[in-house]
């Protein structure tokens, strides 16, 4: 078997491996396994590929090769050690920035090797010139386009720069005249390649995927982290047709289409328009609506919400981002547990974009170990607040604003919410008056059924079990999880 068979039969298994770890993680039964199967797929296209490479590249290659994935897996393993969850969607788009780049070098390096060398007659068959000159294009504007974006969506991310949109006139023509663009360019390339083409691609796709992302709000920034990942997807397959990896072609198509799906399911929960995503067009007609409704707001304290509990029989608990830098899951938890033992009926409703992951409050509640069987989604609930005596929004904003219902001019307006404010007293957690992640105020915090319990969520849910009865959370115990399982059994 030659060197290039066996590279060849690795990749089929190592795709095979992708498939099985997609699979293993589209269920949080299976998830682990799916890991598993990935991290098995990617040791061996990584060993096929530098074992390939070994071939074909002096001694000095090889070690400068086995550097660079010392260095890489050493930095991916400190930043995956020390990641906080709340911080995953800023290192995802980060991690996406890096393939738009890989992306952008392989179409430049494929330039510069074949079509500036003038090599093209020994390096490519005369036929396929044209096909290379099309993949060196198109694989630097995908590229391109997915850094910028990337940047962007990780500096809104990780809070370096404001999640409102940026609202530039003429906002819509300038993104199809950049695609307009970006096609004759194409053609002009594929006709005749130029160094001069090349850069004008790469600075167009640069300043195309900047706005494109700036131009997205807070509140719709889910969907653009799928969107990007969907794009990373697209550019290393386009990466892969340049290099003649089928490896990297099957990956990129796997990772770009299920991207583009979940892009498009997170669209259908959020009642945007997937096209209107794709081009960057969320946010366009949404006029700031920071300042829409203000007024008086009434304060409560930690042992007036136990009285309000204790005197319910049915309660809901919305959580969202706040809950989850609070780390409030387990006194959330344990909550649950007293209310529930002294026959109060309690469920959680999550909102699909609450926090800042998809299934991000699902993954904080099990490790909580919430039963399954209380955590709801949106649409089964959101009929059942009319009849609930209390609601507690924990650290939730956004997700239940009613504005997004009730304000056009609103930039959430259209986004599904839980309609938490249709209960009988709704009791919202959280430190200060500020804005959700949208940077919209929230008239939930102004209704007469509403009252705020100021302060970081975790020690009012604390103080709370407090004043309820006999099984307060004690500081010593780290995070609560032993607390929780102790007491669970
Ligand atoms: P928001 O981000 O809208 O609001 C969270 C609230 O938590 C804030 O108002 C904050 O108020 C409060 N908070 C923060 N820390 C604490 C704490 N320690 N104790 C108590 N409260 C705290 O949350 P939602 O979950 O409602 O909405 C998620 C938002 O994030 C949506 O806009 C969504 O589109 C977006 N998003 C979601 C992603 C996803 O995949 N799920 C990905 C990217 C963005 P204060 O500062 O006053 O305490």
């Amino acid at each position: 078997m030659t060197a290039t068979t066996a590279a060849d039969a690795a990749y089929i298994v190592a795709a095979l491996l992708f498939i099985l770890s997609l699979a293993g993680l589209s269920r949080h039964e299976t998830s682990r396994s799916g890991v598993v199967f990935g991290i098995a797929g990617m040791a061996i296209a990584l060993a096929a590929t530098v074992g390939l490479a070994s071939r074909s590249i002096a001694a000095t290659g090889v070690t400068l090769l086995l550097a660079a994935l010392a260095v890489g897996a050493a930095l991916g393993i400190w930043r995956a050690r020390r990641v906080e969850m709340t911080a995953m969607p800023e290192l995802i788009a980060l991690l996406h920035s890096f393939v738009g780049a890989a992306a952008v070098l392989v179409g430049w390096n494929g330039y510069l090797e074949v079509e500036h060398s003038g090599s093209a007659q020994t390096a490519v068959a005369e036929e396929l010139l044209r096909i290379h000159h099309a993949e060196v294009f198109i694989g630097v504007f995908i590229g391109a386009v997915t850094l910028t974006g990337s940047v962007v969506a990780y500096l809104k991310l990780a809070g370096r720069i404001a999640s409102r949109p940026l609202m530039l006139p003429g906002k819509n023509a300038l993104n199809l005249g950049a695609l307009a663009a970006f096609g004759v360019l194409t053609g002009f390339f594929v006709a005749q390649p130029s160094l001069g083409l090349l850069i004008a691609v790469t600075t167009l796709a640069l300043l195309l995927g900047w706005h494109l992302v700036a131009s997205i709000g807070g509140g719709d920034m889910p969907v653009v982290v799928s969107m990007l990942n969907s794009y990373s997807g697209w550019a290393a397959a386009a990466s892969g047709f340049l290099l003649n990896n089928n490896l990297l072609i099957v990956t990129g198509a796997l990772v770009g289409s299920s991207g583009a799906y979940l892009s498009f399911l997170m669209c259908k929960a959020m009642n945007r328009s997937f096209l209107s995503v794709i081009a960057g067009g969320f946010g366009l007609e949404a006029p700031a609506g920071a300042d829409a409704e203000t007024g008086e707001h009434r304060e409560t304290s930690a042992a007036q919400t136990a009285d309000l509990l204790a005197g319910a029989s049915s309660v809901v608990i919305a959580p969202g981002y706040g809950m989850a830098v609070a780390q409030a899951q387990y006194p959330v938890a344990e909550l649950t547990r007293l209310l529930r033992e002294r026959g109060v009926t309690v469920r959680f409703a999550i909102h699909p974009v609450a926090g800042r992951l998809p299934g991000h409050m699902n993954v904080l509640l099990a490790e909580a170990k919430v039963p399954y069987d209380i955590v709801l989604e949106m649409d089964e609930i959101n009929d059942d607040f009319p009849g609930t005596s209390v609601v507690l929004v924990i650290g939730a904003n956004d997700t239940v604003n009613p504005a997004a219902e009730e304000d056009q001019t609103s930039p959430l307006a259209g986004m599904p919410v839980l309609r938490v404010w249709e209960a009988e007293h709704v009791v919202v957690f959280k430190r200060s008056m500020a804005p959700g992640y949208a940077g919209v105020q929230n008239p939930l915090f102004f209704r007469d059924n509403s009252e705020m319990l100021f302060g970081d969520a975790k020690q009012r849910v604390e103080e709370i079990l407090h004043a309820l009865g006999p099984a307060p959370a004690t500081p010593d115990e780290p995070d609560g999880r032993e607390l929780v399982s102790t007491r669970r059994s």
